[in-house]
């Protein structure tokens, strides 16, 4: 079912989603089970699986030369998607990317993602890879999210990029798009952003799903500037309890988001990372009670491949 659909039967009960992450290559699927399974109590409607794009590495020869390689660390997302349906029963959402892909490249993924039975995309641009400064895309590839859903609405109308194709059939994914409180971190400005995340769902989106934010009012202030530029999708909060000491400079680093000082302070004071797992597990309680307080469509947590937090803050809120 599309999460468009799961929001409209719910008649305006917080549901309650989650994203996982492939395991790193070499380890088996069972490690997300894990994952998983205490999670399911909660009634997912989705689970998110995201996509990795392929990194450089670069080996040292004997000649003392580097060799560079290209590894993709965690791939595995269209396999998990299909165990998790299997599994569970439940819709596993797909995140595809513009990076790295051509758009013959997506349209074969987009095939097999129908095969499959897989109704939800997540369309998404995906970052520059590590060891470069800025988003390149592939020759024959997208340039921007906005491009990818154009591509993804062309296949739900049976427009494949062979025009010679005859009596082809039509998918019907529904797409997500990311939207982000605090910015993207390239945007020159909040109103650009808005601009062109207005510009991906008039492309064929249907429903955002925010970067993580730790301030409520953030969240509340950006489904009000949506709604005021015209944008009607559902805006689905991402929500990551902090977890450990490090996060503190690695997150507002890693995606330009503000901590509130009250949670640095909290984390500050932690003697420990089990303590700091409790700080974060407090502070998302309580933004999730309020975000349902105030009516959100659906809390989507962030568990990076850890559920004993998001299990903790499902049971005190759900
Ligand atoms: P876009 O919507 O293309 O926007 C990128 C930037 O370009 C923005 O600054 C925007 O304002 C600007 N822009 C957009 N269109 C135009 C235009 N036509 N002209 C000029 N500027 C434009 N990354 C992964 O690698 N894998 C994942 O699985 C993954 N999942 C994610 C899930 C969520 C919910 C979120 C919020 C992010 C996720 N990301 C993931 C990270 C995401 O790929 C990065 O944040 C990326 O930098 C931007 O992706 P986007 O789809 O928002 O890009």
């Amino acid at each position: 079912m599309k999460v468009t659909e799961h929001i409209k039967k719910a008649n305006g009960k917080t549901l309650f989603s989650f994203e996982i992450l492939p395991p790193l290559k070499g380890q088996n699927v069972q490690s997300i089970f894990d994952n998983i399974d205490p999670l399911m109590e909660f009634k997912p409607p989705f689970i998110d699986v995201t996509y990795h794009r392929e990194e450089y590495v670069f080996k040292e020869l004997e000649s003392g030369l580097l060799k560079k390689q290209v590894v993709k660390k965690r791939p595995g997302t269209v396999g998990i998607c299909a165990a998790i349906q299997n599994k569970y029963g439940v819709d596993a959402i797909p995140h595809i990317l513009c990076g790295g892909f051509t758009k013959e490249d997506t349209e074969n993924f987009l095939i097999d993602l129908d095969f499959l039975g897989i109704q939800n995309v997540m369309a998404l641009r995906g970052d520059a890879v590590k060891s470069e400064t800025y988003f390149k895309p592939e020759r024959e590839g997208h340039n921007f999210a906005s491009e990818l859903v154009g591509q993804i609405q062309d296949l739900n109308r049976g427009n494949y990029l062979d025009e010679e194709l005859l009596n082809t059939s039509k998918t019907n994914f529904c797409i997500g798009v990311a939207g982000y409180p605090e910015k993207h971190m390239e945007a020159p400005s909040f109103d650009s952003d808005i601009h062109f995340l207005k510009k991906k769902i008039k492309a064929g989106a249907t429903y955002i799903v925010t970067q993580m934010f730790f301030d409520n009012q953030k969240y509340f202030e950006f489904v009000e500037k949506c709604r005021q530029e015209g944008i009607t999708v559902p805006i689905i909060p991402g929500l990551k309890p902090i977890a450990t000491k490090k996060q503190l400079n690695l997150i507002p680093h890693r995606f330009k988001v503000d901590l509130p000082d009250e949670l640095i302070m909290a984390v500050v004071k932690c003697k420990d990372n089990a303590a700091v797992r409790q700080v974060g597990i407090d502070w998302c309680i309580a933004q999730s009670k309020e975000l349902i307080s105030k009516g959100a469509p659906l809390l989507h947590y962030y568990s990076m491949g850890k559920s004993d937090n998001i299990k903790a803050i499902a049971t005190s809120v759900f």
